[in-house]
């Protein structure tokens, strides 16, 4: 998909380190805020009412357009899982992707769960403690996030880069040499596709 949600992010014209490319996904349910976790970290804002994929027909389009979904994240060193902490059925969701990834994607892939809206504590239905020891179980990176507040964005970006090869090549999707820097690739919905979205 075409920079969805992305943007370039300079790494500074005389950047000695090699710069490393990567392809990264997000997925999740509609309205978990994965274009708001892309829209923090890349320009540092945060819009109440993103233009958001949700809507009435939600179910269906996410059926519908599932089967694509393999093509997003094909090539993939790197995907990001959210869900929203006050919404159960998205955990649920977000715990099939994460299957999804571990049988079907590249088999090194670094996976991360975010814990999105961690800012509207009072109306948790999920347990921080349960996520994390569902992550403990599958391998994955998880933090609590907050695209509102910005609490843990930088950080879960920051901790998959870690954990991303440093020497090799990267085979596969990174590199069409269409885009430098951050290369963010946002799927589950995808974008402007959705029979609910204009
Ligand atoms: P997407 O469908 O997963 O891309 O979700 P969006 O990024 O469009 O977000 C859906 C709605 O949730 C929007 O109204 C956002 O403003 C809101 N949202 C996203 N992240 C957060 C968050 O961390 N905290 C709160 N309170 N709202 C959020
Ligand atoms: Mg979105």
């Amino acid at each position: 998909m075409a920079n969805r949600g992305g943007a370039t992010r300079p790494n500074g014209p005389n950047a000695a380190n090699k710069i490393c490319q990567f392809k990264l996904v997000l997925l999740g349910e509609s309205a978990v805020g994965k274009s708001s976790l892309v829209l923090r970290f890349v320009k540092g804002q945060f819009h109440e009412f993103q233009e958001s994929t949700i809507g009435v027909c939600l179910d269906d389009t996410t059926e519908r357009y599932h089967s694509l979904a393999p093509m997003y994240y094909r090539g993939a060193q790197a995907a990001i899982v959210v869900y929203d902490i006050t919404n159960e059925e998205s955990f649920v969701r977000a715990k099939n992707w994460v299957k999804e990834l571990q049988r079907q994607a590249s088999p090194n892939i670094v996976i991360a769960l975010a814990g999105n809206k961690a800012d509207l504590a009072n109306k948790r239905t999920l347990d921080f403690q349960d996520a994390q020891s569902y992550a403990d179980d599958n391998s994955l990176l998880f933090m609590e996030t907050s695209a509102k507040t910005s609490m843990n964005v930088n950080e879960i970006f920051m901790a998959i880069a870690k954990k991303l090869p440093k020497s090799e090549p990267q085979a596969g999707g990174a590199n069409s040499g269409r885009n430098r820097g951050v290369d963010l690739t946002e799927t589950a919905q995808p974008a402007g596709r959705t029979c609910c979205s204009t």
